[in-house]
């Protein structure tokens, strides 16, 4: 399948975030992201294998050229969100793979992953659910310790480690503090969608009255990790 025969299924978000279904299973069911800022471009996740094409076929419908992406967030990498990685990243001649480094080596030789999950699903689902996953050539992928910040065309993104779903968990905080994902449960407890959350500034669910505070508390948290991620003493987690 190539790029050429898909059509993606893209929800376009305020702020350059766009969310592409990775037609994993049945459409709706997961999404990557892409960031475009400036003309340049980031993904966060791949989907698998078969998601790829849409990938690309939805970079081309937003007009990010394929040399233009500058990085591939992972968030986990298991197969769902991270199984395309290794084609994906083959398209994109200037991208850089951005994982934590709990991460990294299963990425980079994906065998134990695969085995891990051909006991799950059996050799014949695994093949049909995410095909060959290839591995990132170590020269095309970065260990992202917590804390990491990079900039995308200016736009400064940073990475936090958030162990919970998997031990190597990270999300990608937009530093203007604007809300980047959203979920079923959030959807619920604030009573937002996906299409009405992402994109908007983290005060849409914060109590009127509580903004201003809650803008300082965050303000001033970010100030004092920044500051001591900057001294050299501080070890890389
Ligand atoms: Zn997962």
């Amino acid at each position: 399948m190539n790029s050429k025969s898909v059509k993606p299924r893209i929800t376009r978000h305020p702020d350059g975030i766009s969310a592409v279904d990775a037609e994993y299973v049945h459409p709706g069911h997961a999404a990557v992201h892409i960031i475009r800022h400036d003309g340049r471009g980031a993904f966060v996740d791949t989907g698998t294998n078969y998601s790829v094409p849409y990938l690309l076929a939805a970079l081309e419908e937003l007009g990010i050229a394929r040399d233009a992406v500058d990085y591939v967030f992972l968030t986990h990498v298991h197969m769902d969100h991270a199984g395309g990685a290794g084609s994906l990243i083959q398209q994109l001649p200037n991208a850089r793979v951005l994982v934590h480094p709990r991460g990294l080596p299963h990425m980079v030789d994906p065998s134990k992953v695969v085995a891990a999950s051909q006991a799950v699903y059996g050799e014949e689902e695994f093949r049909r659910l995410y095909g060959d996953v290839l591995p990132v050539a170590p020269e095309r992928i970065v260990s992202v310790p917590d804390g990491f910040r990079c900039e995308l065309a200016g736009r400064e993104f940073e990475l936090i480690h958030t162990p919970g779903h998997a031990l190597h968990h990270c999300a990608v905080v937009d530093l203007d503090l604007r809300i980047q994902s959203w979920n079923r449960a959030a959807e619920r407890l604030f009573g937002f969608t996906a299409t009405e959350a992402v994109g908007n500034p983290i005060d849409i669910i914060v109590a009127p009255d509580r903004r201003a505070e809650v803008r300082e508390i965050l303000d001033r948290k970010l100030q004092e990790e920044w500051r001591l991620r900057r001294t050299p003493a501080t070890k890389e987690q």
